[in-house]
């Protein structure tokens, strides 16, 4: 049994939470989609070409502190990440289920 269903090539979901995994820090980032969420983002609802909306910050004020949007399968990093790709922009990465 899998906790993580893999719902595209770039998008694993879990407990109603879907999981992008960061070219930047190389770990899945949760992002709550659904009225459920205090917190949420708005999704397009195109699970191979997601767009999430607002940014996504992770680790805010830690030294792994990554900020990006996340439009269209791309992900858009914030020069206020602190890791390599801070600047770049790149595609998402395919994800596995496990
Ligand atoms: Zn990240």
């Amino acid at each position: 049994m899998s906790e993580f269903k893999r719902v595209s090539n770039v998008l694993l979901q879990s407990n109603g939470i879907y999981f992008i995994e960061c070219p930047g820090c190389k770990t899945l980032h949760p992002i709550h989609v659904g009225e459920q969420h205090r917190i949420r983002w708005d999704f397009n609802g195109n699970v191979n070409a997601p767009t999430f909306t607002p940014s996504l910050m992770v680790n805010q004020g830690h030294p792994s502190q990554c900020h990006s949007f996340i439009t269209n399968g791309k992900i858009q990093f914030l020069s206020d990440c602190h890791h390599g790709l801070a600047g770049h922009t790149v595609d998402l990465l395919p994800v596995e289920e496990f």
